[in-house]
């Protein structure tokens, strides 16, 4: 089952997370998973310059090691970098010790302040433990990384569940499909009177 919005449970689950911004603006925000990656990272950051959009980046500590200069075109766009984890580790399915390093390994290369969990799962634990950054969610995924869900799809979704304060995630990396919409969406929300914001993390 594909699930656009996060569910109730998930805000139970999870109650100190950002999931939306509270505002009666029109406003939207962009997060990116998964990279840095060589062939999409470029081709997103020119997107998102020519829309003078900024975004938060939930990078990949492995994939930020092996891309530096990536990490570097995207700071010095003005974006925003977030701590992915090192390895993508499932929260349910990993050792909070073995896991809490992984976080801890990957702020080297990405940030020691704000946190997405890979697939959106930590555990209580793992929470408590990690209670010192910022856990930013989501508000629409857009299965752009999902290759049989198709990009007609991804785009149909991203139009139809925009709302004031919405966190978007998408994935920056070289198989999703998001390249190939990003640039009618942005089209679609700025002529539907959204703006789009970076967050602030440290409210
Ligand atoms: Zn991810």
């Amino acid at each position: 089952m594909r699930l656009f919005r996060p569910g109730f449970l998930a805000g139970c689950l999870y109650p100190e997370a950002l999931f939306r911004v509270k505002t009666t603006e029109k406003i939207l925000y962009l997060t990116f998973d998964d990279g840095p990656d060589p062939v999409s990272t470029p081709q997103l950051l020119d997107i998102l310059k020519e829309h003078d959009i900024k975004a938060l980046f939930f990078c990949n500590g492995g994939a930020a090691e092996t891309y530096p200069d990536l990490i570097n075109q995207i700071l010095k766009g003005g974006h925003l970098i977030g701590n992915h984890g090192y390895n993508h580790f499932d929260g349910w399915r990993t050792d909070s010790v073995k896991y809490i390093n992984d976080v801890t390994r990957a702020s080297k290369y990405t940030s020691d302040k704000i946190f997405r969990p890979p697939f959106g799962r930590l555990s209580f634990r793992q929470k408590r433990l990690l209670k010192s950054y910022k856990l930013v969610f989501w508000d629409i995924m857009a299965y752009d990384f999902d290759v049989t869900f198709g990009s007609e799809n991804s785009l149909r979704v991203l139009k139809k569940k925009i709302r004031t304060g919405s966190i978007i995630v998408l994935h920056d990396t070289a198989s999703s499909t998001i390249t190939s919409i990003i640039g009618e969406f942005l089209t679609f929300a700025i002529n539907s009177g959204y703006r789009f914001e970076l967050i602030n993390v440290f409210t």
